[in-house]
């Protein structure tokens, strides 16, 4: 039985595709959340890739920051259970997600069996979330994805004292106008974000086995930044920016088993 999971979230729009929720069949992602037409995109190119249609799909749930909005699904389930049922389907034993996406970050407890028992959350200021991240590539002319290997040329990190992305922005330019070097500033901003979103988990709590969801779990630079302040180790997988979707996925398996 196939089922499809749609994550529509701030910047991007994931589609993942499941056998019996289980094996992955497909994925997809967008460029494009909540109010382009990212979603339908996804959702298109999931399905070409699988070689299916629309009506092969037995049940559709929608998740993220623009699930409410989506009409084409069969239902909608908060992002926080998904990326929990997708990250610990992928790593066994899983206690904690750290969910680091386009607008939010958020630290997800989750007790042995895999069911989410808590969580905190930043969804009030862009500064520790990708949004930071963009903003600072698009100053620093540089691609967000190529942050990470930047950052791994560095030395010292320069130092971000701001915790206001629009300080931090200034900050920044005025460290680059000072000769401060482009690796430096990179492995700066990715500390930067590291420390904001360690604060958070260490205020969940963090348990191990720990992983990275979302799409900064593509940063690795962030990660071990991660790493370094909170002590543990962090699991990522390229699926980690999937997680949502191939939650909801499984949901919408298990779902459809319930109503047979
Ligand atoms: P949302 O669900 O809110 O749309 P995602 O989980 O898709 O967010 O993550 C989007 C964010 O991930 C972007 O803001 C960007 O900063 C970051 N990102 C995406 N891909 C990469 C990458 N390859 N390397 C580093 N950061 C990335």
């Amino acid at each position: 039985m196939y089922t499809l999971g749609v994550d529509i979230g701030s910047t991007t729009s994931k589609c993942v595709i499941m056998n019996d929720g289980s094996d992955i069949v497909a994925t997809s992602l967008e460029i494009g959340g909540m109010g382009t037409s990212g979603p339908e995109d996804s959702v298109r190119e999931v399905l070409d890739s699988a070689g299916l249609n629309r009506d092969d799909i037995a049940r559709t749930i929608a998740t993220g920051y623009g699930r409410m909005k989506y009409e084409d699904a069969d239902g909608e389930v908060s992002e926080l259970t998904c990326h929990a049922l997708g990250a610990s389907h992928i790593f066994q034993g899983l206690r904690t997600v750290i969910d680091i996406g386009g607008q939010d970050a958020k630290i997800i407890s989750l007790s042995s069996d895999g069911r989410m028992t808590n969580f905190v959350m930043n969804d009030k200021c862009a500064a520790g979330t990708g949004r930071f991240l963009d903003v600072m590539a698009n100053i620093l002319r540089i691609d967000v994805n190529d942050m990470g290997k930047l950052a791994e040329q560095a030395g010292q990190p320069a130092s971000i004292s701001s915790t206001c992305t629009v300080f931090a922005e200034s900050e920044v330019i005025s460290q680059l106008a000072n000769g401060v070097k482009l690796p430096e500033l990179v492995a700066g901003i990715c500390d930067s974000v590291a420390s904001r979103v360690s604060a958070l988990a260490r205020r969940a709590g963090v348990r191990e086995k720990v992983c990275m969801s979302g799409g900064v779990a593509h940063n690795d630079a962030v990660r071990k930044a991660l790493e370094k302040k909170l002590e543990v180790s962090i699991e990522t997988s390229p699926l980690s920016q999937h997680f949502g979707a191939a939650g909801a996925a499984i949901y919408a398996y298990r779902q459809e088993l319930r109503n047979k």
